[in-house]
């Protein structure tokens, strides 16, 4: 099977019939489904898999072991999400794994294919759950206490499915065994005029909530100037994102995702919560969240109603290794570097390990949505040099 064949498989897996695309998350139905998948399509390819402490799912090629050549993505998704976006990296490495095994190759070092858990955050706000909480980089309380939209706590999911929200935390002898991990991804713009693009580097971001609390009141009988609305400093600060942003120069600011509470149409809102997402090549969103602070806090003010901000997520710049980059441009001829404006939990891996990527060209340049597509031809591509870049670093 190839990875084209292979995507074919988990096609109506976590469909979202309200918004579109798919709705994949972690210690749900569709989650749980795409994980059994996963493991079952490895064991067919001879791979033994294991789940670590963190939910991440490890199918080896050879004895775990130090020095290990690792390849992986994710299968969790955003919300409403495309079909390509962490399964086309793990659908390319278990093709890849066929391909090797079919030219005859013996990797000289253990291999393995990872499927990372909750890298979007979709559920649970922290993106890149599982790659964090392996390498240390989130703490396991804090991660525990995580709630999603329904106000079920991370721990209370995971419970839920069977699975153990105590093991939780770092797992520093498998990090250990990681000597190299190189994931593919499909492109997220339309920066690449080829099939396959090496990853350079990630841009520095992260998700800060604010919330702005004022008074809920009846829609009709309050007079204008008695109201404390907190979605009107919620309104300003969506503009004023745009506008940081743009002073900025080549950041981008953006509100996605913004709640009432209550929600009702004849109700003035007691509090609003607005979550802005902070992507930047000048290293550190701060001064550009500093912005969007200040005129969210002017214009609360001028409404009589309060702030508060909480950090989310924050992910600095991320350069990856430059040794296996150039073995990546070795194993890829003419393959070109390319910087994305896109977190990746082989991001979160290079600070601890050498960590590169494949890129595989999106013709719409769209993503996180259900228009995000990648050509029958580039996948193969994809995952041809995915085998090649493996067979370069595991013989
Ligand atoms: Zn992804």
């Amino acid at each position: 099977m190839n990875a084209v064949e292979l995507l074919a498989e988990i096609t109506d897996v976590g469909r979202d019939r309200t918004r579109g695309g798919y709705s994949r998350h972690l210690a749900t139905a569709a989650g749980s489904d795409l994980r059994d998948w996963f493991a079952e399509q490895a064991r067919r390819r001879g791979l033994d898999v294991e789940t670590d402490r963190n939910g991440n799912v490890w199918a080896w090629w050879g004895a775990p072991g130090p020095d290990a050549v690792v390849t992986g993505s994710h299968l969790d998704s955003v919300p409403g999400g495309g079909a390509f976006d962490g399964p086309l990296g793990v659908a390319s490495a278990l093709a890849a794994v066929q391909d090797l095994a079919g030219r005859g190759f013996a990797p000289a070092r253990p291999l393995a294919v990872v499927v990372f858990a909750e890298e979007e955050g979709g559920r649970f706000g922290v993106p890149c759950l599982g790659s964090r909480l392996l390498t240390g980089d989130l703490d396991a309380d804090r991660a525990r206490a995580l709630r999603d939209a329904d106000g079920v706590s991370l721990a209370d999911a995971l419970t839920a499915r069977g699975d153990d929200p105590s093991t939780l935390g770092p797992d520093p002898e498998r990090l250990a065994r990681v000597g190299r991990f190189v994931e593919l991804h499909v492109e997220q713009g339309r920066a690449l005029d080829v099939p396959v693009g090496i990853g350079s580097a990630i841009v520095a971001h992260g998700r800060w909530r604010l919330r702005f609390t004022g008074r809920g009141d009846h829609a009709g009988t309050t007079a204008l100037t008695d109201r404390r609305d907190p979605m009107i400093p919620a309104a300003a600060t969506v503009l004023a994102a745009r506008r940081a942003a743009a002073r900025a120069g080549d950041t981008r600011a953006t509100v996605g995702r913004l709640v009432p509470n209550p929600g009702g149409t004849n109700v003035i809102a007691s509090s609003v919560d607005l979550w802005l997402d902070v992507r930047t090549p000048a290293g550190d969103p701060g001064p550009v969240v500093d912005d969007v602070l200040g005129a969210a806090r002017e214009a609360a003010h001028a409404e009589g109603c309060t702030v508060a901000l909480t950090v989310e997520s924050l992910s600095p710049a991320v350069t990856f290794d430059d040794a296996l980059a150039a073995r990546l441009a070795a194993a890829v001829p003419g393959a070109p570097m390319l910087a994305t404006a896109a977190g990746h939990d082989a991001g979160v891996l290079a600070a601890h390990v050498p960590a590169g990527m494949l890129h595989v060209r999106n013709p719409t340049g769209v993503s996180h949505a259900p228009d995000e597509h990648a050509e029958d031809g580039d996948v193969e591509c994809g995952a041809r040099a995915l085998a090649d870049v493996l067979e370069e670093l595991a013989r």
